[in-house]
């Protein structure tokens, strides 16, 4: 409740960005307030508490997520990148998002095989980043034990993209 309080309280909305007609979520203020911050952190490792030995997150924002809940909770971090930034072997995914087209790259040998990974990132949207993101751990060897995100947009229906898969999202609207 603290925590999703603290997101409707602080999470800015920022009419057509980056593109026209796009409603984008900044939760850049979340994160600055220490109090928010830590409720955020601590809710999405409380939602998932024991079931996941290292936490993924998604460039750029999933970094501060996982590096936290990393930390929290004593469990390794896993970094889901942008293309072309990793520079051993990888995986590649490429995915279609709310507003263009991506690749995601994991390192191919990061992980042991079965180790259960927790998947946070800022905003689940259309489903297609954090899709992609799970497909990675898995081609990894990894179990994704469920996917965390601060703020979900309903409306663009992510968790089907995500069918399967368990989504904890800390508000939704
Ligand atoms: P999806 O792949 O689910 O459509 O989009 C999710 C990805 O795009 C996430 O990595 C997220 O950071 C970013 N994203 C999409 N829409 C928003 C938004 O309104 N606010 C923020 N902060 N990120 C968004």
């Amino acid at each position: 409740a603290h925590a999703r309080d603290a997101v409707d309280r602080l999470c800015a909305r920022v009419p057509d960005f980056p593109s026209p007609g796009i409603m984008f979520r900044d939760l850049t203020p979340v994160f600055s307030d220490a109090q928010a911050f830590r409720a955020v952190v601590d809710a999405l490792a409380d939602a998932f508490a024991g079931q996941f030995d290292a936490v993924a997150g998604v460039e750029a924002r999933g970094f501060l997520l996982a590096a936290a809940v990393g930390y929290a909770t004593g469990t390794g971090v896993v970094t889901v990148r942008k293309a072309g930034k990793l520079p051993r072997a990888v995986y590649r995914e490429s995915y279609d998002l709310e507003y263009g087209q991506a690749s995601l790259e994991i390192h191919q040998a990061d992980l042991p095989a079965g180790t259960r990974v927790l998947l946070l990132d800022d905003v689940l949207a259309t489903g297609g980043t954090l899709a992609a993101a799970g497909a990675l751990l898995e081609q990894a060897g990894a179990v994704v034990v469920g996917c965390g995100v601060v703020l979900e947009l309903a409306d663009l229906t992510g968790r089907a993209a995500l069918a399967g898969r368990r989504v904890h999202a800390l508000e939704t609207v």
